[in-house]
């Protein structure tokens, strides 16, 4: 029998996707350039040099099983030391390759962050606006998630948060650079949050963990800085992916970093490779690893998203939407110009502007637009924003 619950989700499908399939057929009608799709986060500009360079290396030099056979179920060893090396250059942490877990991604490094440092049953809290497969990702894995909430510039509500952490509580995801508002928690944000969580952990006589994702860690703006979650608080597992900093979201690569010290540090990435067993998400490519292992450290030429981001706050601040302004990702979320977000986001649909209602992103009365395109479609879809704002001072 097809489960019940996975028939249900079948009337619960991703938003986003829905409204990227309305956009590819929107494009097949009237012509890709005369769509201006802002729904899907997926990279628009090229992988580096050196990675396709060492691709190209790779094919050519490179022995058959070590290009194309089964990675270990942890990651391939040589890869995983250089990640480590990486990070601890970076971040001053001193990582070693037992604390790296080689994953598909950031979902599969989700994926097995959950199932390693909770109980089904177990309750896990993030902050609500949140990317919206975190549902899925927990439902999978027996996890009830519960939504904190943000304050208004998008910070995370402590207050709020604290609130919902009781003995059920098992971790705290957050992700900053945030999907889908762009926000980068403060330096302040993040001593709160690891100060709290030091609190209830010792309380609760047991760690809870924090679970930090980063697939946007290297997509910042204009100078903002952001803490590098694991220097603050010992029990974090960072989730990492290189398919936004890379431009490489169809490789599915990423990887699972144990924070040295953490609680269960000797065995956690182990644990990891046990739970690949069970999840399907087991053994990322590798050719894959090895390319990325070339290139730690670079990224895609990012600053696109910067020139856009200006050009969209500009635009959306001066037709007086409310809108924090990003300090990162490709992303902003700003507030509808009526209540019902989905309505406006139909509404939108005449001028062939594709916005994402918040409603899946946990909130009512916002929509999301991930501007990772080029920056001549931004600039040609401006005309389009303005009618939108337009019909709703003239009622038409
Ligand atoms: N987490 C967030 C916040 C994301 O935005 C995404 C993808 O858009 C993911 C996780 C999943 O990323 P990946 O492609 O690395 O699995």
């Amino acid at each position: 029998m097809i489960p019940q619950h996975y028939k249900e989700m079948l009337s619960h499908k991703s938003v986003i996707r829905q409204v990227s399939e309305y956009g590819a057929a929107r494009a097949a009608e009237i012509g890709a350039e005369n769509v201006f799709d802002y729904s899907l986060g997926n990279p628009s500009v090229p992988a580096p040099a050196e990675f396709t360079a060492e691709m190209r290396r790779l094919l050519a030099e490179a022995e058959p099983v070590a290009l194309h056979g089964y990675s270990p179920s942890l990651g391939i060893s040589s890869v995983r030391a250089a990640v480590a090396e990486s990070l601890k250059d970076r971040f001053g942490l001193p990582y070693e390759t037992r604390h790296i877990f080689m994953t598909s991604g950031a979902a599969g490094a989700i994926a097995h962050a959950f199932r390693a440092v909770c109980e089904p049953g177990d309750e896990v809290v993030t902050f609500a606006p949140c990317f919206p497969e975190y549902g899925p990702y927990a439902a999978g894995a027996g996890l009830r998630l519960r939504y904190a909430a943000c304050l208004p510039d998008f910070q995370p509500d402590l207050a709020s948060l604290e609130a919902l952490i009781t003995e059920k509580t098992a971790a705290v995801l957050i992700n900053t650079p945030n999907n889908p508002t762009g926000a980068v928690y403060s330096p302040k944000s993040m001593q709160g949050l690891a100060d709290l969580l030091r609190e209830k952990s010792a309380r609760l006589g047991r760690p809870v963990y924090l679970i930090s994702d980063e697939p946007y860690r290297e997509i910042l703006f204009e100078g903002v800085s952001a803490p590098y979650t694991a220097c603050l608080y010992k029990d974090t597992l960072t989730c990492y992916s290189f398919s936004k900093s890379l431009s490489l979201p169809g490789e599915r690569i990423g990887y699972l970093a144990i924070c040295p010290g953490c609680e269960g540090e000797d065995i956690l990435a182990d644990v990891c490779g046990q739970i690949s067993r069970g999840t399907g998400h087991n053994c990322p490519p590798s050719m894959i690893q090895l390319a990325v292992a070339k290139v730690l450290g670079k990224t895609a030429d990012l600053s696109v998203y910067e020139t856009n981001m200006r050009l969209l706050y500009d635009e959306l601040a001066a037709l007086g939407f409310t809108c924090p302004r990003p300090g990162g990702t490709f992303y902003i979320f700003p507030k509808a110009l009526e209540e019902d977000a989905a309505a406006f986001c139909e509404r939108a649909k005449r001028y062939d502007l594709l916005l994402v209602p918040s409603d899946s992103f946990g909130c009512k009365g916002y929509f999301r637009m991930a501007y990772c395109t080029d920056t001549g479609k931004v600039r040609r879809s401006l005309p389009a924003l303005r009618a939108l704002a337009q019909s709703y001072k003239t009622g038409r």
